[in-house]
């Protein structure tokens, strides 16, 4: 890693990953072989003040463990993960300390991440409690104003989680990642369990947070139309590495990876209107235990030819973004149909 960059960008760029990995070994019964799991295998990521980063795949794609990483909840295996230009790969006790409220999570399910016999003023307060020295009136104050910011009332912090609708208690949710003052929120689909009537309402009380804090999120969704509402720039994931990486609207108006371009066909809300032709994603991701040789998508991807099943294309630029595929440059003239 070169460290040499202004200490504009340092400011400015507050997460980076470098070739970040994440290996599992795995024993096949008391005898068995041990096997490698490659989750995450070589991600490069970077992640700017007040933006939205989305990263995007199947399930399995890796997606869950990257945001274990970032999170510090898991170390990685190789590679480098920087937050606000300090290397916090492999974190002493002191840098955890630090580094731990700089990001939080917020998790798919709110209710299970809220503990039931609690009153929603005690769980916001908690973290509080934790890790800072603030007094008991302070740390009441805070939860007042953070309930506030959230969109919910003063006497809400004497109720139960169960005593909220499923959109209040992502709001509560939110309201207790950020309790620490964040710079990164890491939202692991973050609608996904909510009625589609609430889902926007928390997507746009997500975006105000945003401006108002300066808060950076990754956000991590299979579900494209939600992507569309809230990135400013989209990864996507397959098997455990990126395959094609830009700006929103050059994933949205000009996938070149097969792969992309059969996500963006799976959503019909989507509107795509420069890619002509479906492609229709064929059998499962494959395990990543045994992922096939060259191109790992090559089993599924319509366009695959020989030097695809034998040579593992490198993530480059084509057309100003990133792609992962031997045939981009074609893609880039024919479209994909
Ligand atoms: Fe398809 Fe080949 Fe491109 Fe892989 S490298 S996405 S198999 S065309």
């Amino acid at each position: 890693m070169n460290l040499q960059n202004s200490s504009q960008e340092i400011d400015d760029v507050v997460l980076k990953t470098v070739n970040l990995a994440k290996y599992y070994n795995l024993k096949n019964g008391f005898f068995g072989k041990v096997q490698t799991l490659k989750a995450v295998n070589g991600v490069h990521l970077s992640l700017k003040t007040a933006q939205t980063l989305a990263i995007v795949g199947e399930s399995g794609s890796g997606k869950s463990t990257l945001a274990r990483m970032i999170t510090l909840i898991e170390r990685p295996t190789l590679g480098q993960l920087f937050l606000q230009g300090q290397d916090v790969s492999n974190p002493n006790r002191s840098t955890l300390k630090q580094f731990r409220p700089f990001v939080q999570m917020i998790f798919q399910n709110p209710y299970g991440s809220l503990n039931p016999r609690h009153k929603i003023g005690n769980l916001l307060a908690e973290p509080l409690k934790i890790n800072t020295p603030l007094k008991l009136s302070e740390r009441r104050e805070k939860v007042i104003t953070m309930l506030g910011k959230v969109g919910l009332r003063p006497e809400h912090a004497q109720r139960y989680p169960h005593m909220f609708s499923g959109g209040q208690r992502q709001r509560i949710a939110i309201a207790r990642a950020l309790m620490l003052n964040p710079k990164i929120v890491v939202a692991d689909e973050p609608v996904s369990a909510l009625d589609v009537s609430v889902r926007a309402q928390v997507l746009n009380l997500m975006a105000s947070l945003q401006q108002e804090l300066k808060l950076s999120y990754i956000f991590i969704s299979h579900d494209l139309t939600v992507v569309k509402h809230i990135a400013d720039s989209v990864a996507v994931l397959y098997l455990g590495k990126i395959v094609e990486h830009g700006t929103k609207d050059q994933i949205f108006s000009g996938a070149l990876h097969p792969y992309t371009h059969a996500l963006l066909a799976s959503t019909p809300s989507v509107d795509n209107p420069k890619q002509s032709g479906r492609i229709v994603l064929k059998g499962e991701m494959p395990s990543p235990l045994a992922p096939p040789p060259g191109c790992t998508f090559h089993k599924r991807c319509p366009y695959a030819t020989d030097i695809c099943t034998k040579m593992i294309p490198e993530l480059r630029p084509v057309n100003g973004h990133q792609v992962s595929c031997h045939h981009a440059e074609k893609f880039v003239q024919t479209g994909l149909k």
